[in-house]
């Protein structure tokens, strides 16, 4: 049944007159998409489980798949944490406010319908002004997951937003583009070693200047480490090659591919645009800056299907740094990679 979606845009007129609304939604029940910077979030009061309830129904969001619990500081999520290490207290110091989420011993409080009756929760500040600000005005710790459709792309600007929350949810706060457009890194500090869950903005060798933090790249067959971890994810319609190879290979391929078709797309490195000829040619921005690429991926791909694209062929940066969080959304939107 759809819902009326009031849609409130935080970069005109009075901003904080619209966080409050958002906020009283929030206490009353509702649920709300608000701006991060990482991806736009869906919320719900974490301490409702009616609420949260509603976030798996908008989304159509599989049941076991846990939310992460969103803060306004460090401060206000420590009651809702059991027994924090020293090195996960030495990353939150570190990271947060920022684009990192710590899975941690659960205290009381938190909804086990977030949590999919785990004894943990990921615990995530984010730096976003409006993010903070909604958080701090609701008053509760909010759950969050992307606020896309389950298994498509996640959403990194109004657009997103709009077209695919519009009439299913309470509130939706518009905040522009999201500064970094990959969902945050998640780091289990409930079990030593440390790992990573999922590569993000706050990269691999970020973390290991603060604790060791393992990496097992998620091979074929093997048991997910996070109930999220076995789903499809991050899909446009169209389907999807990335080229894990030279990028000059990687040009060799998409323009034999792409010969006499006209529903194929091809994002590239600017340093390729005119060598790539596809029937639609989109930046990545440069290879030199693998972070724009990433901030750009999921836009791209909703943009491919609105052109009409059947297939679309991706270039890939190294693993290095946020490099590491592309492939891996790349990867598992992809039908096919190419190495
Ligand atoms: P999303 O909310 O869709 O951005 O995804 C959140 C990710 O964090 C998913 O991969 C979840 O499985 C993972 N996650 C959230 N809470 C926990 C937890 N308590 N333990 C392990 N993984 C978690
Ligand atoms: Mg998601």
């Amino acid at each position: 049944m759809a819902i009326n979606t009031l849609v409130l845009d935080l970069e005109t007129g009075d901003r904080l007159s619209k966080l409050q609304i958002a906020a009283e939604s929030i206490k009353k029940g509702g649920i709300v998409v608000f701006p991060t910077e990482t991806v736009y979030g869906l919320g719900a009061n974490a301490l409702d489980g009616d609420a949260v309830g509603k976030i798996f129904t908008a989304k159509g969001r599989p049941a076991d798949n846990p939310l992460i619990a969103h803060f306004s500081s460090f401060e206000a999520a420590r009651p809702y944490i059991k027994n924090m290490s020293a090195g996960a207290n030495l990353l939150a110091k570190a990271f947060m406010p920022g684009p990192l989420t710590l899975v941690v011993n659960k205290g009381e409080g938190i909804s086990d319908n977030a949590t999919c009756g785990l004894g943990t929760v990921g615990i995530r500040i984010p730096s976003n002004a409006d993010a903070r600000d909604f958080l701090a005005l609701s008053g509760v710790p909010i759950v969050a997951p992307s606020a896309n459709v389950s298994g498509r792309p996640s959403p990194t600007a109004p657009s997103h937003v709009i077209n695919d929350m519009d009439g299913k949810v309470d509130v939706i706060l518009l905040g522009g583009a999201c500064e970094f457009g990959v969902e945050s890194t998640v780091v289990d500090c409930s079990k030593e070693p440390f790992e990573l869950l999922r590569p993000g903005a706050v990269s691999l060798s970020d973390l290991r200047r603060f604790a060791y933090v393992e990496h097992h790249d998620a091979g074929e067959g093997q048991k997910p480490k996070s109930p999220g971890m076995k789903y499809q994810h991050y899909k446009p319609s169209a389907s999807v090659i990335a080229l894990d190879c030279p990028h000059e290979a990687a040009v060799g391929i998409i323009n034999s591919g792409c010969a006499g078709t006209t529903g194929t797309a091809a994002l590239v490195f600017e340093e390729f645009l005119d060598s790539a000829k596809a029937p639609l040619v989109l930046s990545l921005g440069s290879a030199k800056d693998p972070s724009q690429a990433a901030k750009k991926l999921f836009a791209l791909l909703r943009e491919c299907d609105l052109a009409g694209m059947g297939r679309i062929y991706a270039m890939c940066p190294s693993d290095e740094g946020i490099g590491l969080a592309y492939r891996n959304r790349l990867f598992k939107a992809a039908d096919n990679i190419i190495s």
